[in-house]
């Protein structure tokens, strides 16, 4: 049948309709993929009646869509791309640079707690607690008058690695009323406060503004001091600027177990009152409630923390699994080492000599092998064979027990064999980040290498890679590198996705990035390529020897046969033009990298298959480089990473005990959980737990025996630890207070003491006290009764001894403590003392209810103790318990009351200043280095300076700074506590220094500010410390700067193009001086030259 027959047998309406459906479809689907109509579909209208009507319409009509679809294709296809590629949830990281893959907690907020109140100059029902509650954004607290400064000691909800401090600027019409700079303090208790920031500065801002102050853990002083970091603060030549990345990077502690925050406001003026706004501290916790269930993330945290603690212990320098011992290792080593060279000066400087003299190392043969070798035992060796002459006519001290092969010395041994012996050899940028990669490979922070490098008399400054290329070189290599982060990103997500999860990565033998270590050199033999011979050592021969089997690999674009030494990483296959040599990467500078940009589009680009292989030779020289800055970023993060481990590992070690470990897996767990619950339920009953860890915890810290179980187990929910171990105080120890932080405000009923396994004796049955209050001060505290466990052991015997049955559904030993009414708390002391022969006397009921016993106990009685079971020596009796049950009701609904503004303290707030801020007319300004250096110069008759105003800025903290370090996705954040963005900041201050007419006519600094962050865009005033005249001013942008880049464009190849430094960040228009005036003095040019 033809067409034409079947078009006069078929009714064609209904063909038509059906057709048109179709058409439909497919003008749907072609939109969606291709943002335009279907193409070449005018033959299904054959069966519409008036066919041959719209040929010619229909010939338009592919016309314009061809048109159209090539006009999107070559403009707007990378936003359909970005459009698509969020929908599916891929590139997260580019689409959304900031968002964080752990978000943080807010743990001042409720149930956190103010301990101290704080005094307000108007009357008012509340005593500060408004202040931490985040439905109080508008409230205005207006501080007494007589406070210099005003301390707030918060209480944290549940311990945390505390990462930031959110201000909320409130004042009334006066804008100088809330505090000009603060104080930070933290620790795991009151007594333990450690400083983080000293001084931050909070610039003066519209009401309601929000300022985020970024706080790592406290730094030691010495590593301040070391990094030079406290130096800058005076520094008045212009540093050059870690442009790379952070190589004097300061390394906070961190701490899980933090509880306390101590903020310490400074107001502007003193004398006048503060006003504060609401206050919120931002942090990190662990999951404490899956590790005590053992189960999802804790079962893993605990799972990790025991392998670490078998690793620490069977390999004694735990250097590699264990920072912090590492660290306390090399410090010795140092200071040890210190010792001598201050003995014997001019040797030690300039060979090291003696430290080198002692070193002990195995032959080399056995330790250059194929793989697993670690090739500094080569280079030991080599620096003792050069060194042992020279030093043979000093007796090398003998053996005492330092670690021979500490990091520092082993770093040390690095330097001299990169700058010779003379440490006269100027290293290039290579070397000297091939030193870098080694630091971090040994485990030393930025302030332990400064310390070894001062030590050998080196200037960290010569070996900074930071300073060893040229400002155009470092602006290519930057952008070069991040291309090389995001494509390294992309290529890992795409074959993630491309496995569905089911893949296994190979492990080749060149990796992402093949970075030779120092000491290795092409092998010879085999090798075509020869790209990194040296010639200069005799070791070199004896390392090639046994590196001549190793496997060759076929250059793709030379085809040349290159050894390991000699090819490029396979990262370098990402990057697009490899293969040009010299061509577009120094044609980037020139014109922003458009022929270059215009070759690679970052989206579509599809990841290559990286099982290439290409030679150093045909690799482009800006590659390599990058390739190298990529993998020391990788190497700090990945460092920052083990540091944020092993604090949790240690957190959770001070919480459970190491015991704790064990117990995990004798008993099994969810039998055990079942069993808490239901014995919980029994011993309260009917009663909720109050002070149970993570949610409560002690005051102060409480001297703990060395063999005892941890403090905090003491609140650890039950079973939760190993069934025989115990809290136990040192001993001699008479007595112990307990000052116990409930989860909440609560009323409690009642106190549990959860008997040692070992039970109690005659001699270790303690007096027990217990108080209550709401504050810290114990002044004010109230004692709800007094109680003499001794002798209840004679009403209940089964306390006394050891527990005898452990049977399941038995309830563990326990004293009840039971209040006459229940009283409403927050804190609740205990005190336990042990017992003075002779004053047990008291006879207590059958049943054991409080009884006040007198407080003045008889002084006389003291010699002999009777023995105790809790004691390691069986006469000398020791405080101990196993845990601590607080019974009572939280009060659901914290209210406080504060009452509606007053009247007064509305009149006070409304008060204007006296004086409004104008603006200095400036002659002319000047933008250097990158745009971070503002110079402004001004009249001769400009006013008195008193302060700048800043815009927030523009940049962000990216998440994605190198490319992939292990085959883990990004967004999975199974064994992740902590981002590489919280533990170690980066910071901003900015600098303002002044020329001082007269004697040199220097630039004086005159103060420096550490930055917080705002909202983009938002006016912060900065007061300078004293009105001045000058005829020029300069602000400096400084910190880690290079931490900060730009949000994306639309455009993709922008991240070739991006300047050096985020433009977010550049000064220009971003200052303005100002000057104060009465604003009836300048009449109307008032409102035109407010600033
Ligand atoms: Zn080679
Ligand atoms: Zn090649």
């Amino acid at each position: 049948m033809t067409f034409d027959e079947f078009k006069r047998l078929t009714i064609l309406s209904p063909v038509s309709q059906l057709a048109d459906i179709f058409l439909l479809a497919g003008d749907i689907h072609a939109t969606l993929y291709t943002g335009s109509k279907a193409m070449h579909s005018q033959i299904l209208s054959i069966f519409n009646e008036e066919t041959g009507k719209f040929k010619q319409f229909s010939a338009a009509q592919n016309l314009k869509i061809t048109l159209e679809r090539r006009y999107k294709n070559a403009l707007v296809d990378s936003s359909r791309q970005k459009q698509l590629e969020m929908f599916l949830g891929i590139r997260l990281f580019k689409h959304l640079p900031s968002v964080p893959v752990q978000p943080l907690h807010v743990l001042s907020r409720p149930s956190g707690f103010l301990l101290k109140p704080i005094g307000s100059m108007f009357p008012t029902s509340s005593s500060g607690a408004s202040l931490l509650s985040f439905k109080k954004k508008d409230l205005i607290w207006v501080c007494p008058q007589a406070a210099d400064v005003v301390e707030l000691f918060i209480c944290l909800g549940e311990p945390c690695h505390v990462c930031q401090l959110l201000l909320t600027v409130s004042h009334g019409a006066d804008d100088s009323t809330f505090p000009s700079t603060v104080d930070v303090r933290t620790g795991r208790n009151l007594d333990g406060l450690k400083m983080v920031v000293e001084g931050a500065s909070i610039p003066q801002c519209g009401n309601g503004t929000n300022l985020l102050i970024p706080l790592s853990g406290p730094i030691s002083a010495e590593d301040m001091a070391v990094t030079g970091a406290g130096a800058r603060l005076h520094d008045q030549v212009t540093s050059s600027l870690s442009l790379l990345y952070d190589s004097e990077e300061l390394e906070g502690e961190l701490d899980f177990l933090t509880r306390v925050v101590a903020l310490t406001f400074y107001p502007a003026e003193s004398g006048s009152p503060m006003t504060l706004g609401e206050v919120e501290i931002l942090g990190v916790s662990l999951p404490w409630n899956s590790v005590f269930s053992n189960k999802g993330t804790g079962a893993r945290l605990t799972e990790l923390a025991k392998k670490s603690q078998k690793d620490s212990n069977s390999f004694l320098s735990g250097s590699d699994t264990n920072p912090l011992s590492g660290t306390s290792l090399s410090n010795q080593a140092v200071s040890k080492s210190a010792k001598q060279g201050s003995a014997n000066d001019l040797v030690d400087l300039l060979t090291g000599g003696d430290i080198l003299s002692e070193s002990v190392f195995p032959p080399v043969t056995e330790n250059v092998t194929y793989g697993g070798g670690d090739l500094l035992d080569f280079l030991d060796q080599s620096a003792v064979d050069y060194h042992s002459p020279e030093t043979d006519h000093k007796p090398s001290t003998p053996q005492d027990g330092t670690p021979q092969d500490s990091g520092t010395q082993k770093y040390i041994n690095c330097v001299k064999f990169m700058a010779g012996p003379h440490m006269d050899r100027k290293l290039n940028y290579r070397e000297a980040m091939k030193l870098e990669i080694e630091r971090l490979h040994l485990n030393l922070s930025a302030a332990e290498r400064d310390r070894a490098l001062l030590f050998i008399g080196t200037d960290p400054a010569t070996v900074n890679p930071n300073f060893l290329l040229d400002g155009l070189y470092v602006g290519r290599l930057c952008r070069v590198a991040s291309t090389l982060a995001l494509l390294g990103q992309v290529a890992l997500e795409d074959k993630i996705n491309g496995s569905i999860g089911l893949g296994k990565f190979e492990d080749n033998v060149i990796d992402f990035w093949n970075i030779s270590r120092i000491g290795e050199s092409c092998s010879g033999g085999n090798c075509e390529v020869l790209a990194e011979t040296k010639a200069t050592l005799s070791d070199s021969s004896m390392l090639s020897s046994t590196e001549g089997s190793k496997s060759v690999f076929l250059c793709s674009q030379c085809r040349r046969k290159a050894c390991q030494v000699c090819s490029a990483g396979r990262g370098a296959l990402l990057l697009p033009n490899y293969t040009r040599e010299g061509t577009n990467y120094n044609g980037l500078s020139n014109q922003g990298g458009s022929s270059y940009s215009s070759q690679v589009d970052l989206t579509t680009t599809r990841s290559v298959a990286l099982d290439g292989v290409i030679c150093k030779k045909c690799c482009h020289g800006i590659i390599l480089d990058a390739l190298v800055l990529d993998y020391v970023r990788v190497l700090i993060s990945s460092r920052r990473k083990a540091r944020a481990d092993s604090a949790a590992y240690k957190a959770l070690d001070e919480v459970t005990g190491s015991l704790f470990l064990d117990s995990l897996s004798e008993r099994s767990q969810s039998s055990g959980n079942q069993r808490a619950v239901k014995v919980l339920k029994q011993l309260l009953t009917g009663e909720e737990s109050l002070a149970e860890f993570p949610f409560a915890s002690f005051l102060h810290s409480v001297e703990t025996a060395t063999d005892s179980a941890p403090l905090l187990s003491l609140l650890t929910p039950l079973y939760s630890g190993s069934q025989h171990s115990y809290w136990k105080a040192p001993p001699n120890t008479n007595s112990v207070e307990f000052g116990i932080v409930l989860g909440t405000l609560s009323d409690v009923s009642r106190v549990l003491l959860l008997v040692s396994p070992c039970g109690y004796s005659e001699a270790d049955a303690p007096i027990v006290q217990i108080w209550v209050s709401n504050k810290i001060d114990r002044e004010e505290r109230s004692c709800v009764g007094k109680w003499d466990v001794q002798s209840l052991i004679s009403s209940t015997p089964e306390l006394y001894g050891p527990e005898k049955s452990t049977r399941e559904d038995k309830l563990p030993c326990h004293i009840r403590f039971t209040f006459k009414n229940p009283v409403r708390c927050r804190i609740v002391w205990i005190t336990l003392c042990l017992q003075r022969p002779g004053s047990s006397s008291v006879d207590f009921g059958k049943d054991f209810s409080l009884l006040s016993l007198d407080e003045n106990e008889n002084p006389f009685a003291q010699e002999t103790r009777r023995s105790s079971f809790g004691g390691a020596n069986k006469n000398n009796p020791c405080l101990h318990a196993k845990r601590i049950l607080i019974a009572g009701c939280p009060v659901k609904k914290e209210m406080e009351l504060t009452s509606p503004e007053s009247s007064s303290q509305r009149n006070w707030l409304d008060r204007a200043p006296q004086l409004n801020r104008f603006k200095v007319p400036i002659e002319a300004e000047r933008l250097m280095d990158y745009d971070l250096i503002l110079e402004q110069y001004l009249p001769p008759s400009s006013p008195l300076l008193a302060g700048f105003r800043l815009d927030a800025f523009h940049a962000i903290k990216p998440l994605i700074t190198h490319s992939p370090s292990s085959g883990a996705d990004i967004w999975d954040t199974s064994d992740m506590f902590l981002e590489d963005r919280y533990i170690s900041p980066a910071v901003l201050y900015i600098q303002v220094s002044a020329l001082q007419e007269g004697i040199g006519s220097n630039m004086v600094t005159i103060a420096e500010y550490r930055l917080p962050e705002a909202k983009p865009g938002t006016a912060m005033y900065f007061d300078f410390p004293r009105q001045f005249q000058t005829r020029r001013i300069s602000f400096k942008l400084l910190g880690d700067v290079a931490a900060f880049t730009d949000k994306l464009p639309e455009q993709d190849d922008a991240s070739l193009r991006a300047p050096v430094v985020a433009a977010g960040l550049s000064l220009s228009n971003r200052i303005k001086l100002y000057y104060y005036a009465d604003p009836y003095d300048l009449g109307k040019w008032a409102s035109l030259s407010a600033v």
